[in-house]
């Protein structure tokens, strides 16, 4: 399903959180958007998703004005969002049966992508006798089991260690790879971004407007991101970390680059 955002403006109040924002994001593209904390990423993903409304300008799926939410435009926190008092099982079927998919046939369908996301013998688990990783595994599931034209996904990975979030990428991308929705993935993980998507997008501090876009092309991605690291230099140069001369890491030079 395609997106389009034309001259896009958001503001709470006095605040200017997305300033005269255009795009054209294609069908099953993969796109994602990177930028400083609070600069109005989150609230890009939820005018998509149909919780807020633009200010100025128009936000369009498949041609038509975005006006409230919809099961085709799914959306995936960071907080796994899993109801505690449920399984696993039934955290995935409610998913289905918010579109009033019969419970028999829904729990089934959760029980199948309980699997597809190696969760397979975990159905009848509640989410806290499960780790981080496994929650969002579910998470997953429960997003594609309704089968999204469009998938925002928030900092998706953002609360786990490096190497869950690692696997918890592949996971996420073989899904893409086989259910092909159109994805808009905010993160705050610069590899990240460059493992999974097409089209990555810099947004500047609030106001956001983008500093600039990177394409990368569908090229078979491994977590072997050498072939991008001249654009993973400049996306981190546009976030304001220098990579050539970076105080935080230690220098061969002595007493160059202490800071405190
Ligand atoms: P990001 O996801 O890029 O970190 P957000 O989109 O969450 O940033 O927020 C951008 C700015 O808008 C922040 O300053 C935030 O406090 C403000 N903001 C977000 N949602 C609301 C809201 N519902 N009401 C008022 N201000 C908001
Ligand atoms: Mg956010």
């Amino acid at each position: 399903m395609q997106l389009q955002f034309e001259k896009v403006t958001k503001s709470f109040g006095d605040l200017n959180v997305i300033e005269a924002f255009d795009n054209t994001i294609a069908d099953g593209e993969i796109v994602a958007l990177v930028g400083p904390s609070g600069c109005g990423k989150s609230t890009l993903l939820h005018m998509v998703a149909g919780l807020q409304q633009a200010t100025g300008g128009s936000v369009r799926a498949a041609g038509q004005p975005v006006e409230k939410p919809a099961p085709e435009r799914t959306l995936v926190f960071q907080e796994h969002a899993l109801y505690p008092w449920m399984t696993l099982e039934e955290n995935v079927a409610l998913a289905l049966e918010f579109q009033d998919q019969p419970a028999k046939e829904a729990r089934a369908k959760a029980r199948q992508w309980l699997s597809r996301v190696k969760l397979g013998g975990f159905e009848g688990y509640y989410p806290h006798q499960v780790s981080g990783g496994m929650r969002q595994r579910c998470a997953l599931a429960r997003a594609f089991i309704a089968r999204p034209k469009v998938l925002l996904l928030d900092e998706p990975f953002g609360a786990l260690d490096a190497l869950t979030r690692m696997t918890l990428q592949s996971v996420l991308k073989e899904l893409i790879e086989e259910e092909r929705p159109t994805v808009v993935l905010v993160t705050h993980d610069v590899d990240e971004a460059l493992y999974l998507a097409d089209r990555v997008l810099v947004f500047s501090q609030r106001p956001a407007r983008v500093l600039k876009e990177f394409t990368l092309g569908h090229i078979p991605k491994t977590h072997d991101l050498t072939a991008f690291a001249d654009i993973r230099c400049e996306v981190l140069a546009l976030l304001g970390i220098d990579t050539k001369d970076d105080p935080g890491t230690e220098s061969p030079i002595p007493n160059k680059g202490v800071t405190a």
